[in-house]
């Protein structure tokens, strides 16, 4: 039989408020301090992929007196406690995504690093050699480069003389 699309991408649709986090992270016995609560409320929405200076800057505007440390601290937790994921993409710097509940792969710019959520359905475990060097296989993270829409439009744009 023929099968006709293997890989067929999808855009994720995340619904994923402040509450919901705070409130798994509260019934995990997670101290929900003000500084945590900071850095939980810029780490929600759609597509969030920040690095930690991005996520020290903005929680820093509800919470002045929120140091840099008490961010890297509370990421490397919230990593160990697999409520955020840590994406490498590239040369930038490592980006942390609120989005730990749908397992999904990333598309990356080359030009601007803009990160998107990327969802495939199809059987991709089964392009994996089996057992490479004898490892067991738990989990695949593919990432997609290329341009975005804006760096598109940005690279066919006429030059200035
Ligand atoms: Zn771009
Ligand atoms: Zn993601």
């Amino acid at each position: 039989m023929h099968q006709s699309v293997e890989c067929e991408p999808v855009i994720l649709q995340r619904e994923r408020t402040i509450n919901d986090l705070l409130i798994r992270l509260e019934s995990r016995g997670w101290r929900i301090t003000p500084q945590r609560r900071a850095i939980a409320a810029v780490l929600v929405g759609e597509n969030v992929h920040l690095a930690a200076e991005t996520i020290y800057e903005r929680a820093r505007v509800l919470l002045p007196e929120l140091s840099v440390a008490t961010v890297y601290n509370t990421l490397n937790e919230l990593v160990a406690m697999r409520e955020v994921r840590e994406v490498q993409s590239g040369s930038g710097p490592k980006r942390y995504d609120p989005n730990v509940e749908i397992a999904h792969h990333h598309l990356v710019c080359t030009n601007c690093g803009r990160l998107r959520d990327l969802a495939l359905r199809g059987d991709i475990p089964s392009m994996a050699p089996e057992r490479p060097y004898g490892f067991t296989v738990t989990g695949i993270d593919l990432t997609f480069h290329g341009l975005c829409p804006d760096c598109q439009q940005e690279s066919t744009a006429p030059q200035a003389p």
